[in-house]
């Protein structure tokens, strides 16, 4: 028959296993944190355009830019267009190399 524990002991037992709780998060490896950037290298560059990186970095230019056309001052159907390509990825552009332009004078733009 387990003898019942005292308040006291009940209380020093709580205690040790946080302390146990504690020591053993502190001393696990961490987690190595995944790289961003996974490999890409099969990608085209319009997939390329979907993945998160990309997203981020185009969201950034809009912000930069105010979320309007930097040719024609309209506020929707935004795209972020590479002044200069070469880079491995899009994303890696600096920033100004890139732009934010509608749909319309993008299209202009690629003629
Ligand atoms: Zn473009
Ligand atoms: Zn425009």
């Amino acid at each position: 028959m387990n003898i019942p524990y005292s308040e006291k002991e009940k209380k020093q037992i709580k205690e040790q296993k946080k302390l146990i709780k504690w020591w053993k998060k502190s001393t696990k490896p961490k987690k190595k944190k995944k790289k961003r950037v996974k490999n890409y290298k099969g990608l085209n560059y319009t997939e390329l355009l979907k993945t998160p990186e990309w997203r981020k970095r185009r969201e950034q230019i809009l912000f930069r830019d105010n979320y309007t056309c930097q040719e024609c001052g309209f506020k929707t159907h935004l795209e972020v267009h590479h002044k200069k390509y070469g880079y491995k990825y899009p994303w890696m552009s600096p920033d100004k190399d890139l732009i934010t332009l509608c749909e319309i004078c993008h299209a202009k733009i690629h003629k």
